[in-house]
């Protein structure tokens, strides 16, 4: 029997990448778009690559004439939430107008499932509490208000045209493959935990510290880091509801505990065996003191049982790949399609 074609918007990109392996494994075709802005030719290695745009309408009708395509997971979106308070129009235009192409030609095509990569940047201040699916959604960012207006856009869809789209709002994506064929390559990186392990390996110089007189347990923000291959296990359960003919939902997916910036920094002193100079620097625009995700729902609706639930085991995953791969993927690009 012919596998099941299921096209990922930004494959190529770590989450993205991570979805392809598991959906090889369990027995799926993955067709990756990414236009390589962000996503990396060599981190695609289970299935075909095209290197396009979400925006090019035209890569899309081919895309949907040439598979046999029976969902869609959207991976295609910039993520820094810095970033998006200084080049708004980078967020809504990619985020925003980038994904009403894709869903015109989902409309058009007749391809109805999808799995939208959402965030907990969607949320308001939860005044410390762990955030249930029902707390009122107030973005405190362009790039949580791009997400938030993409979830709208996907029930309204929905009730007009017949999508069917999970969103999974994500608290902070960590870890990295535990085969060690893939990780988190970000160029620029932004993200705390590879910054860590950068540092570790001499590659900077120190951490920067964004505040310490946050309203925390010790004035260092507090986030909710969850497993990327845990966040693919999730998307895998949601599409094979969707491909059942199951319906839509909101979901988020996190280990529903929180570790401040300075824990993280310890545990990562303690994995690495290095010292890890760091430095207390001014509060980073845009973030928010706390971010834990309560995350039963997805675990009693979708069947979700994350693996990697110890922060400890999320950082070492991290830690062999960037070990092995101290340059990420920029050898293996330069060298062509790697797998
Ligand atoms: N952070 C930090 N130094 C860095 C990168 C991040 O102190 O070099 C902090 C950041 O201010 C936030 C937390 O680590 O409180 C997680 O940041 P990250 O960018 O990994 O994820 P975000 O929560 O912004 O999506």
């Amino acid at each position: 029997m012919a596998e099941d074609e299921i096209l990922v918007v930004g494959g190529a990109g770590y989450i993205g990448s991570h979805m392809c392996k598991y959906l090889r494994r369990r027995g799926y075709r993955p067709i990756t778009l990414d236009n390589l802005v962000c996503g990396h030719r060599a981190a695609v290695q289970w299935g075909p690559l095209i290197e396009g745009d979400i925006g090019d309408r035209a890569v899309l009708d081919r895309i949907f004439t040439g598979y046999d395509i029976k969902g869609v997971l959207h991976f295609a979106a910039y993520t820094s939430v810095p970033e998006s308070v200084a080049d708004p129009l980078k967020y809504y235009r990619n985020n925003v107008a980038s994904t009403v192409c894709l869903l015109q030609a989902m409309v058009a095509h007749g391809v109805r499932p999808l799995i939208f990569s959402s965030s907990c940047a969607t949320y308001g201040d939860a005044g410390g509490k762990a955030l249930t699916e029902t707390h009122p959604q107030q973005p405190a960012t362009p790039y949580g208000r791009t997400k938030w207006m993409v979830e709208q856009m996907l029930d309204d869809f929905g009730a007009a045209y017949g999508i069917r789209a999970v969103s999974l709002r994500y608290f902070n994506a960590a870890g990295a493959d535990p085969d060690g064929r893939i990780g988190e390559d970000h160029r620029p990186e932004t993200h705390l935990i590879p910054i860590i392990l950068q540092t570790a390996l001499g590659q900077r110089e120190f951490l920067s510290i964004y505040g310490e007189d946050y309203p925390t347990r010790d004035g260092t923000c507090v986030r909710d880091y969850i497993h990327v291959e845990d966040l693919a296990q999730a998307h895998h359960l949601a599409l094979v509801r969707l491909l059942d003919g199951g319906a839509g939902g909101k979901y988020n997916l996190g280990n529903g505990d929180g570790f401040t910036v300075r824990e993280v920094l310890d545990r990562a002193r303690k994995i690495t065996g290095e010292t890890i100079p760091a430095r207390i620097e001014a509060r980073r625009p845009g973030d928010v003191p706390m971010l834990i995700g309560a995350c039963e729902k997805a675990m009693s609706e979708l069947g979700w049982r994350p693996e990697f639930c110890d922060i400890d085991a999320i950082i070492q995953t991290a830690w062999d790949w960037h070990r092995r791969h101290p340059d990420g993927f920029a050898d293996r690009d330069k060298g062509g399609a790697a797998g």
